[in-house]
């Protein structure tokens, strides 16, 4: 199992690096949350608004390879 979560308060982003293809979609898009020189690299604690959770739903569904998935919090 490659596919790891990152769990926010608003909700929750997996990630498989194994199909990841470096597109870059997801660091261009929202830099804050997505940043490969930082571990972890997917950091969803600034999200707290419902706004700020359709952008990174956003953004995530610009990923080419489905690497990155939105897991709604249940
Ligand atoms: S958008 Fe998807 S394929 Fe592109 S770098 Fe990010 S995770 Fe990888």
């Amino acid at each position: 199992m490659t596919r790891k979560s990152y769990t926010g308060e608003q909700l929750v982003v997996s990630f498989d690096g194994t199909i990841c293809e470096h597109a870059g979609e997801c660091v261009r898009g929202l830099p804050q949350v997505f940043d490969t020189k930082r571990r972890p690299w997917i950091d969803l604690s600034e999200i707290t608004t419902e706004e700020q959770a359709d952008k990174v739903r956003e953004v995530v569904g610009r990923c080419p390879s489905h690497a990155l998935l939105i897991e709604e919090k249940q």
